[in-house]
């Protein structure tokens, strides 16, 4: 068990001091009796062994190690001598440490990952028919219990004991000076900093799969919903799942210039009883009834339009017994066990902004603050108002007008790019090509089309990057046998931004211990760098500004909308944190109150009602623990890149340049790659410019209202 064994005499400090760890690291769960007398014992050992300047470092080591240790590891001598036998000693030994761990996690990494893209194949790719095992194949994970098996090999506690546990706020205030290699250190400590028993993550998981299974079958059979005057305003076999297919239901129903109008209101009226728990339990996922949402009566179905169902002669139209916020509360009460394995972010809110995003959640609400009050909201609305020639309604929040239209139909587009690419090994050949277009010198473009492999894809098409630099990233894209079109086309783009994101920052960068890029957030904006061009790919002209600033609003409507949905669901974790007693139906009753109070603070004033609940709406508040705040954080970045982008002129440099960066900070990545940290200010100033030209020109192809 000695695979370390290491002397040394001098040692370099590292940046993060013992006070602010032993603030990071403060909590105690089920630590042995004896672990307080061992840690100052080896504690007087080693620094009178190492050397009074290595003090800090050992007492950092052996308090990092004490915080996981439990009685199951070992007992006093054998801490002891885990201890004595494995603190790397000099620079040297560390160095030796640093760069092996480095390598063998990456082999570890690339190859779990490896197996997986394998085991996955036959489901992701056009290959044939999926058969059962296959499916069970694409749902195994090898690397699942790794986390378990290097706490129980003591390979995690090594890193405990050598490398710094590091708070956010440390990463954030200390992370700017530090080195590469101290910031590589950093996200080595990071994958061991908590060590969630399996009880508990099977919980979660159980939990999570629930709430899951909860939305899974929420659907509305639209052809039972009557109006006041018994008319259906929808047609038959119409399903839809709450809330996605319903929101954008009320999107399309702006094309219908007879009925979009009453649709659009009735499903309001559908979501609102979703939030509040007034809908008749009876009526989800049931088409044997048929519903009045305004009055909430229930009859049996007077129309069949499915056998789905059950028995409509037993129905009551009592209402959803609070089910809804009895899932959200299973996956709070989940999350809540993980709090005390945990040590550096002791709440399901902290994992999310401390660790996942690594932006504090105050900056976030900050963020999200400065868009919903923004007063181009109010112009933007105006605008809208003015297309759709009525005053607004809650439902506008989904408002779908702002088009940015295309000098070519979709069939002359689809000729072009099946002409182009009538084979997926056609469209390989051609990435060369794609980049130096993208500003790419040929010596890069064909360094990275090296690196990428394209597979067609069974579904619409996806990027897999590698987690190893013997590996390669895989453009999986959609071909049909007439050639490719150009919605499978503008997604190939995307997703080769995504590969050629994927092999800088994992080739190209410095520590493979800083592969990849703060979070999705990031891919996602470097790869809708490349899609926004597609048509300049195609040698076509680029979109005018007219169509660019339809665009931007369009983007800025959605963040709007989603900025609230955001806060509402942060306020309601809190509220969860602040009663952790709390029965469903109160649950319900603060949800409620919380859309309420942000629908009045942020949309009242533009909409001209109050009391709305539609921002309660989303399914992700139920089942994605905490999610959605990323989707307006995502729209943000977007900007920002997108603006560097503009700014730089040709793409390709500017595009390896940042992607070379790696996993640091969002904010520090965004500091490096534009000049500021994230921030809504790219996304206002570019809707600020939008305005102009839009409101200035006629409106054009708008669907519905004028
Ligand atoms: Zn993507």
């Amino acid at each position: 068990m000695h695979a370390v064994h290491l002397l040394g005499l001098i040692f370099v400090l590292l940046a993060v001091s013992v006070e602010a760890q032993q603030n990071a690291v403060q909590s105690t769960n089920n630590q042995p009796a004896w672990m307080a007398s061992s840690v100052s014992k080896m504690e007087t050992e080693l620094t009178a062994k190492y050397g009074e300047p290595q003090k800090t470092r050992v007492q950092r080591g052996l308090q990092q190690v004490s915080e996981f240790w439990r009685a199951e590891d070992g007992d006093a001598a054998s801490f002891e001598e885990f201890v004595r036998n494995n603190l790397a000693g000099d620079q040297a030994s560390l160095d030796t440490m640093f760069k092996r761990y480095e390598h063998l996690l990456e082999q570890l990494d690339g190859h779990m990952h490896e197996i997986n893209r394998e085991f996955r194949q036959q489901q992701d790719l056009d290959a044939g028919p999926v058969l059962s095992f296959d499916e069970i194949f694409a749902g195994y994970d090898p690397s699942a219990h790794i986390i378990d098996d290097f706490f129980a090999n003591k390979l995690a506690f090594i890193v405990l004991l050598n490398f710094p546990l590091t708070t956010l706020d440390q990463r954030l205030h200390e992370g700017p000076n530090w080195s590469r290699r101290q910031w590589a250190e950093v996200r080595l400590g990071q994958r061991f900093d908590k060590r969630i028993p399996a009880d508990v993550n099977l919980a979660i998981a159980q939990a999570g799969a629930d709430a899951d299974a909860y939305i899974a079958q929420y659907n509305i059979w639209m052809y039972h919903l009557l109006d006041n005057q018994g008319q259906r305003l929808f047609p038959p076999k119409m399903r839809l799942l709450s809330h996605w297919n319903l929101r954008d239901e009320i999107k399309s129903d702006y094309a219908d210039p007879q009925n979009g109008l009453a649709k659009q209101r009735m499903i309001q009226q559908v979501m609102e009883r979703i939030v509040t728990q007034t809908i008749p339990q009876a009526v989800v996922d049931n088409p044997q009834l048929d519903w009045n949402p305004y009055t909430n009566e229930i009859r049996p179905a007077a129309a069949k339009d499915s056998d789905a169902g059950g028995k409509p002669q037993s129905a009551t139209n009592a209402r959803e017994p609070d089910t809804r916020y009895a899932k959200l509360l299973g996956t709070f009460l989940a999350s809540r066990k993980a709090d005390v394995y945990s040590p550096t972010a002791p709440t399901l809110i902290a994992r999310r902004f401390d660790e996942d995003r690594e932006i504090p959640e105050a900056r976030v609400q900050a963020m999200l603050e400065q868009v919903v009050s923004s007063p181009l909201v109010a112009q933007t609305a105006k605008l809208i108002q003015s297309r759709l020639g009525r005053p607004l309604e809650p439902f506008d929040i989904w408002y779908n007008g702002f088009r940015p239209g295309s000098k070519y139909s979709e069939a002359e587009l689809d000729a072009i790019v099946a002409k182009k690419y009538p084979t997926a090994e056609a469209y390989q050949k051609d990435i060369p090509n794609l980049l130096m277009k993208l500003g790419f010198s040929s010596e890069r473009a064909q360094y990275v089309a090296n690196n990428i492999v394209v597979d067609p894809a069974r579904g619409s098409g996806h990027a897999m990057g590698a987690e190893m630099r013997t590996e390669k990233a895989h453009l999986r894209t959609r071909v049909e046998k007439t050639g490719m079109n150009y919605k499978g086309f503008n997604i190939a783009v995307h997703e080769m931004g995504h590969n050629v994101e994927q092999t800088f920052s994992l080739n190209d960068v410095d520590y493979t211990l800083l592969k990849g890029v703060p979070n999705t957030a990031f891919t996602e904006a470097l790869a809708f760098v490349f899609q926004g061009r597609d048509l300049q790919l195609l040698g076509l002209p680029a979109p005018d500004e007219k169509a660019e600033a339809e665009k931007t609003l369009n983007d800025f409507w959605g963040t709007y909308e989603i900025s609230g949905v955001a806060l509402v669901d942060m306020e309601v974790w809190h509220w969860m944190y602040d009663h952790p007693q709390a029965t469903p139906a109160q649950l319900n009753q603060a949800t409620v109150q919380t859309a309420k109070d942000v629908w009045n603070r942020y949309y009242a004033p533009v909409f001209g009602k109050k009391d709305v609940v539609l921002l309660g709406v989303y399914s992700h508040m139920i089942d994605s623990f905490l999610y959605l705040p990323d989707y307006p954080i995502g729209h943000m970045i977007a900007f920002q890149i997108e603006e560097q982008m503009k700014k730089a002129g040709s793409i390709g440099p500017e595009f390896e340049r940042m992607a070379k960066m790696g996993r640091v900070t969002p904010d520090l990545w965004m500091e490096n790659a534009t000049g500021k940290p994230v921030g809504p200010e790219a996304l206002l100033q570019a809707t600020q410019r939008a305005l102009t030209p839009v409101t200035a020109a006629r409106p054009h192809g708008v669907a519905g209202g004028d």
